[in-house]
């Protein structure tokens, strides 16, 4: 193994949105070219957003996919444990070290106090920060006698440990997919690092982690960004500016009409999932399609997600996952947004029924046809999933394409009934059947020779015959070539369903 160690850091605050698991995906991609390592971290030190199930669900999602952790949550590895609340005792001792260092300090501002210096700045229309300008006029180990601090610590009084954030800090970083990063100074405050409930905000614990585990690499989402001058400012506070790991922020995903980022909403608009497993949600009950559910294949989800701001440079667009170990690279990862496109997204799908071995595809096609209480040989199964599988996009659509193999109809639908039952039809149907009867071997290229030449000698009409052939076997105007179907379905079911059509029809 090389040097490298990424970690995919969820927070359990919901279902993992596919933007999320694109993230793992690139971490553990990354991680497999270079030889390194892939670690699941849970951050979950914000008790106001723990969702349960949330991080089970994150679990399964990635098994799901066959995207493994090599060290992390439900693995084990040398830097236990890596659930973040587990860790609770590690923050506070490296938030007391800033205070130590007075690059952080306590603050015992009440919400209310809070409240109304927020409240005095909209009335003079403009913004309340907690920052260098400010924080002497509040109330904190800076402003306050050390007397005083000590006496409220002492009596109990809520606080908050805030890093003290000088302006001029870190304000120009590197990205490897941006390349310089500026941001303006006047947007940075004193942000939370240790919270009254005993817990580290996000940052800290990100920090600390992210050091602590030998991160090399930080990969994660472009909503991430405006939070690394913070992060960069808390390495070189902790001293720790040499070992910082290099930061990679990926873009977006967009909506299909690249309107925006990509939201729940917009898959229950457009008919689409954005989670890769179903989600019931624990509170309200209400039900989120996944990707699996949908009827995905775990290969065709990641290959979607992949090709989602990375591109390998070549007009390759099927990936399995070992190519993607192969061919990732952070430098082809754009910094534009990445549209997700539902349609492309059903390709993938097909592409990949298309590719499967008919014996895999027939065992998944089984449970439907054991619902529709249909009995039939393996063999039969994968004839007709061979004959129609380019008709499916997914296991589900199989039925449709070819519930008429295994029953006859029953009923014909009147609009075909109307073009394609004449007058003569039935007489025509009735010599086709001794023609039939005629045919050895009963096979598709011989059916489909005889038959054609039958009808060209005795000069009738290959659109009339065909076409009513075809409604006394499907009942509708679909279904593969007749020769085919016939073929497969044998000569005794093919001459009954023609005899019961001119049956029902006549
Ligand atoms: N816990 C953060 C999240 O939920 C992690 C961000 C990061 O990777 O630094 O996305």
């Amino acid at each position: 193994m090389s040097g490298t160690r990424v970690r995919f850091a969820p927070s359990p605050t919901g279902p993992l949105h596919i933007g999320g698991l694109r993230t793992a995906l690139f971490n553990y991609l990354f991680a497999r070219k270079t030889g390194g390592t892939f670690i699941l971290r849970i951050e979950d030190t914000d008790q106001t957003r723990y969702v349960p199930g949330a991080e089970d669900y994150i679990i399964e999602s990635l098994k799901w996919c066959g995207i493994n952790p090599d060290e992390g949550v439900g693995v084990g590895g040398s830097f236990e444990p890596y659930r973040q609340s587990e860790r609770k005792e590690i923050y506070r001792e490296y938030a007391g070290r800033l205070v130590d260092s007075g690059d952080a300090y306590f603050a015992f501002d009440t919400p209310e106090e809070l409240d109304s210096r927020r409240k005095e700045a909209e009335a003079s229309k403009s913004v309340f920060t907690y920052d260098a300008a400010t924080r002497m006029e509040m109330r904190n180990s800076l402003s306050l006698s050390l007397e005083e601090t000590l006496h409220l610590i002492e009596s109990g009084a809520p606080y908050v440990i805030r890093f003290r954030f000088d302006p001029g800090d870190a304000v120009v970083m590197q990205d490897i997919i941006r390349g310089e990063v500026s941001v303006d100074p006047a947007t940075l405050d004193d942000k939370i690092l240790f919270k009254s409930d005993g817990m580290p905000t996000y940052h800290l614990a990100n920090v600390v982690d992210d050091h602590l585990m030998r991160i090399t690499h930080v990969i994660r989402g472009e909503e991430w960004l405006p939070s690394l001058p913070l992060h960069v400012s808390l390495y070189k506070a902790f001293g720790w500016k040499g070992s910082m790991p290099q930061f990679a922020h990926l873009p977006l995903i967009l909506k299909p009409n690249g309107q925006g980022k990509l939201s729940k909403r917009d898959g229950d608009k457009g008919g689409f999932p954005v989670f890769p497993l179903e989600w019931k949600d624990p509170f309200s009950g209400e039900i989120s399609s996944g990707y699996r559910e949908s009827g995905y294949f775990p290969e065709a989800c990641l290959n979607i997600l992949a090709l989602l701001g990375w591109n390998s440079g070549t007009e390759q667009e099927i990936f399995t996952l070992e190519e993607l170990e192969q061919a990732f690279d952070l430098s082809r990862v754009g910094k534009a947004g990445a549209k997700f496109d539902p349609e492309k997204a059903r390709w993938f799908n097909h592409q990949y029924l298309q590719q499967k071995p008919v014996a895999e595809l027939a065992e998944l096609y089984k449970p439907i046809l054991r619902e529709k209480g249909i009995q039939a040989s393996d063999a039969f199964i994968q004839q007709v999933v061979e004959m129609i599988r380019e008709r499916a996009h997914f296991v589900s659509d199989l039925w449709e394409q070819s519930g008429f193999f295994f029953i006859a109809p029953t009923s014909y639908d009147p609009e075909v009934v109307k073009k394609r039952w004449k007058e003569d039809t039935a007489g025509l149907m009735t010599e086709l059947i001794k023609i039939l009867e005629g045919i050895d071997p009963f096979d598709a290229e011989t059916i489909g020779e005889n038959v054609k030449s039958e009808i060209h000698d005795r000069g009738w009409n290959m659109g009339a015959v065909m076409n009513a052939w075809r409604l006394l076997m499907v009942g509708t105007s679909m279904g593969p070539s007749l020769p085919d179907l016939a073929a497969i379905l044998g000569r005794e079911e093919t001459l009954d369903r023609i005899r019961k059509g001119i049956e029902t029809l006549k």
